[in-house]
């Protein structure tokens, strides 16, 4: 019988987090400051604990991994490589399919890999208290466990469109413990300028980023966490890219093609980045982000610095961005609705050392049900975007004959996502291509920065 999971034990969880820094050809760009110079680390102080921004400037290329923390993985981790037989019966493809499945985490996605380093390390800085935002709302639940596993209190701005779209998200973060506020909210001074300027506001994470951060800088007890996007996130992120590695060992085989979801680029990073350490020295394994095509970050933004957020709170960081006023159509893929990406995935793809695509939100839910049937796993929406991209390579391996082997990080499952499969079902679901025209006006409102 041939295998189908491919299981590592306990003991297998990492030691020590991958940094992709020491691998890319040049130092990442500068973070600047509102003066338009380069911050250094004491300016994340007031809202970051001390040894995660050490991690977020580290070029380090391995970084350890806490006792605590590695305890904590145990809940979940490691996650299961699976061979896709009937996936690639189905598609009849000469292709070899495998997928990493971190849905496997209480929460349901890849998220928890770092909400729980980031929860113990404020913990240990003596923080009592995290103020954070969520999209989908992945991401908050994933930080209300891990505050919750370290004793911390955690306070979540979510995003308006997601909050009525997904309450059982909601109901998560309560069963939790933690406090969920729909955004734009009345209890920030971000979230009442957006609401009087449109009471009808359906939020977008740039905003909920901006609520969050405010909460955090105004408070000596809190704290501020990100989900996505930042160095440290990413970073925590490779235990899926470093398991999976050995996991292709025990299967004797490697990736020609990887792909995953890129919203702020975590899991992507996380998935792909131990592979790129292989790239750097001349394997050639292919490495593409996959992003929904009314959120085109990589595809069609503009390399440039911008704000992380709407209110222009954060330090800028040269990314591809929309523009900081971007506002996403209301995809189901909430977390992928964010106007810029990861500096490392941005500088990569910059760099030509990684490719991007984009898929229409129709084509992917088609992707997720197609795996969903042959694999038995019901996706989240933002997964199926990596699904529909390797689903596509497979198809094209079918023309050419050629047996690539593929991998896939399937990033989270879709439980609290099935009213997005009702309208798919339906046929109720739009594909929205962002116009040229917004698009351009939203990057107008670029900073002006002299590099
Ligand atoms: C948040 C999320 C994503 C996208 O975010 P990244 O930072 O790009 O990983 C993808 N899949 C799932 C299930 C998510 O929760």
């Amino acid at each position: 019988m041939p295998q189908t999971k491919f299981i590592l034990q306990e003991n297998d969880i990492p030691t020590h987090w991958y940094n992709v820094v020491a691998d890319m050809p040049n130092p990442p760009a500068p973070v600047l400051g509102p003066d338009g110079k380069p911050i250094g680390p004491e300016a994340l102080a007031p809202i970051f604990p001390m040894s995660l921004i050490m991690q977020e400037v580290s070029a380090e290329r391995w970084i350890p991994i806490p006792e605590a923390v590695r305890e904590a993985y145990r809940i979940y981790r490691p996650s299961p490589l699976f061979r896709a037989h009937r996936l690639e019966a189905a598609l009849g493809t000469p292709a070899k399919i495998y997928y990493k499945y971190e849905g496997v985490s209480p929460a349901g996605s890849h998220k928890v890999n770092t909400s729980i380093p980031q929860a113990y390390y404020n913990k240990e800085a003596g923080i009592k208290r995290i103020a954070t935002e969520t999209g989908a709302g992945q991401w908050g639940s994933s930080m209300a466990l891990a505050g919750h596993m370290f004793g911390l209190e955690v306070r979540v701005y979510m995003v308006k469109v997601s909050y009525e779209q997904k309450p059982f998200r909601r109901s998560m973060m309560h069963t939790w413990g933690a406090e969920v506020f729909a955004s734009p909210s009345m209890e920030t001074n971000s979230g009442r300028a957006a609401l009087a300027a449109d009471p009808n506001n359906p939020g977008s994470l740039g905003l909920a980023i901006s609520e969050a951060v405010e909460d955090a800088a105004n408070r000596a007890d809190t704290n501020y966490a990100l989900g996505s996007v930042l160095n440290h996130v990413l970073l925590h992120q490779t235990v899926i890219g470093l398991e999976a590695k050995k996991q292709f060992e025990l299967a004797g085989d490697y990736p020609d093609m990887i792909f995953a979801p890129c919203g702020g680029g975590s899991n992507f990073g996380g998935a792909a980045f131990p592979f790129f350490a292989d790239k750097a020295c001349g394997k050639n394994v292919r490495l593409v982000a996959v992003e929904p095509s009314s959120c085109p970050t990589l595809t069609r933004g503009k390399y440039a610095y911008d704000f992380g957020d709407t209110a222009k709170l954060t330090p800028m960081m040269k990314m591809f961005t929309l523009g900081h006023d971007f506002m996403p159509p209301g995809i189901h893929a909430g977390g992928l609705r964010y106007h810029g990406a990861s500096a490392l995935v941005s500088q990569l793809y910059h760099e030509k050392l990684i490719e991007a695509v984009a898929v229409p939100q129709t084509a992917t839910f088609q992707a997720g049900v197609t795996f969903a049937r042959a694999e038995g796993i019901i996706p989240a929406p933002e997964s199926n975007h990596g699904i529909a991209a390797c689903i596509d390579e497979a198809l094209r391996c079918k023309i050419s004959g050629e047996p690539k082997t593929l991998f896939f990080n399937l990033s989270g499952h879709g439980h609290f996502d099935m009213a997005a499969y009702d309208k798919y079902f339906s046929g109720s679901l739009e594909d929205f291509a962002y116009p040229e025209d917004a698009l351009q006006e939203s990057l107008a409102n670029l900073p002006q920065v002299a590099e």
